[in-house]
């Protein structure tokens, strides 16, 4: 249900002091210790944070697209780790359920995700799946009212701490397409269910990621998201849609908080006996990121609005992520450049959001894989005469 204005507004007001007044400031502490505080964790799920897209009725505040998408432009000017915590909950953690999932199995899950007291993820790649997803060979046996899960999941965002796991398994194993797979909602602690260790990565250091691994784990039947065989592929590329235009979001969230900080810094560094903001060859980098940031931004929010309307938008959602993780990596290597020496050492942070915003270009489906599904849309509507 859309916000009214007064109401949009308060909120977008509390996330933004939020990030400003308790995030910021531990955002090395935070990629030095590789974890966020639990005080604020707290504090986020009492902002109601975990639940932004979880319809009111399931205890969440029920965001349209238009509006999730300005609290992700929010959340995106600190550290991508700090939303990578509440992402899954909001994103392809949850909306499995909120798009496809039974009534029952709404009513069972979603107050707690909205609530932040059970983190969820979502198990789609494998080490031999990824871009490929439908190639994925967990497997799903019935065996009387359980199915009998065996594979393993990689690089899955929040599984050290999730309660619940989207998992998408080849319930058909006769065939080697997308068609044969359904999604199960698996509980951790279910018998057969281990987590690997925390994956070291390039950045968004304090965001975790590990191998999920399924040793004869039986599931019931019952816990087929949305009940039928053969519609988990469906719904994953569902959630992915929302999922992107929520990435794009983040993405101009961080290229402002950037643009931001290189004006600051090109002001206040003296060369030449001026500052360096009053070289041309500075303006030009500062101009071309704040060109971009503003042309995403659009992007993002006409994307939403047609989204919200009821449109299809999912050649525009791959337009949208593409532009926008392919800009934010641009914005962050000006941002370096700017910063000379400095952007290249810890202390100022902006080698870290460099390192930080790489990821964009890769989850939620790589650029190549954005490209491949733009080009396909329109290939597809121009043989169809749309
Ligand atoms: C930090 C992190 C968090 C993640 N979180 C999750 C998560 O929560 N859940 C989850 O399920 N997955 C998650 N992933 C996995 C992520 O979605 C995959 O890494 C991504 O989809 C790419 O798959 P891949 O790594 O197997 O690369 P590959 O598919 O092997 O791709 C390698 C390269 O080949 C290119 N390529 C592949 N196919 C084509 C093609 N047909 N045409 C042109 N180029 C192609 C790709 O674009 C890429 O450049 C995460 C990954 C990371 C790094």
């Amino acid at each position: 249900m859309a916000l009214d204005q007064e109401t949009l507004n308060q909120l977008l007001d509390t996330v933004g002091r939020f990030v400003r007044d308790r995030l910021v400031p531990l955002e090395h502490q935070v990629a030095e210790d590789d974890a966020i505080p639990p005080h604020i964790v707290a504090e986020m799920r009492d902002l109601g944070l975990f639940g932004l897209s979880i319809p009111e009725e399931y205890g969440g505040l029920g965001l349209s697209m238009a509006e999730e998408v300005q609290v992700a432009f929010a959340l995106g000017q600190t550290s991508p780790a700090f939303r990578s915590l509440i992402g899954t909950n909001n994103g392809i953690g949850s909306q499995g359920l909120v798009i496809d999932g039974t009534e029952a199995q709404k009513r069972h899950y979603l107050p707690k995700l909205a609530a932040g007291e059970m983190i969820s993820a979502f198990a789609l790649t494998e080490p031999e799946a990824g871009s490929d997803a439908g190639s994925l060979r967990t497997s799903a046996r019935r065996e009387g009212d359980h199915y009998v899960l065996n594979g393993t999941k990689r690089f899955i965002t929040n599984a050290p701490h999730a309660g619940l796991f989207t998992v998408f398994a080849r319930t058909d194993p006769a065939s080697r397409d997308a068609k044969g797979v359904t999604a199960f909602l698996v509980e951790a602690g279910t018998p057969g269910v281990s987590v690997g260790p925390v994956d070291r990565k390039m950045g968004q250091k304090g965001s975790h990621t590990a191998d999920v691994v399924f040793q004869d784990a039986r599931v019931p039947a019952a816990n087929i998201l949305g009940g039928r065989e053969g519609q988990g592929f469906r719904t994953a590329m569902k959630v992915l849609d929302r999922g992107r235009l929520h990435i794009g979001a983040v993405c101009v969230g961080v290229a402002e908080r950037l643009i931001r900080d290189s004006l600051a810094y090109a002001l206040d560094r003296q060369q030449f006996g001026q500052p360096i903001a009053e070289f041309q060859l500075v303006q030009a980098m500062l101009a071309d990121s704040r060109t971009e940031a503003y042309a995403a931004r659009c992007m993002v929010l006409e994307t939403a609005r047609q989204r919200d309307a009821g449109h299809d938008v999912g050649t525009e959602a791959a337009c949208t992520k593409l532009f926008c993780s392919e800009m934010v990596g641009r914005v962050a290597d000006r941002a370096v450049q700017i910063h000379g020496g400095a952007g290249y050492m810890a202390e100022y942070g902006v080698e870290r959001f460099y390192r930080d915003v790489r990821l964009f270009r890769i989850y939620e489906g790589t650029s190549q894989i954005q490209q491949l599904v733009i080009a396909r849309n329109m290939i597809r509507d121009a043989k169809s005469g749309r």
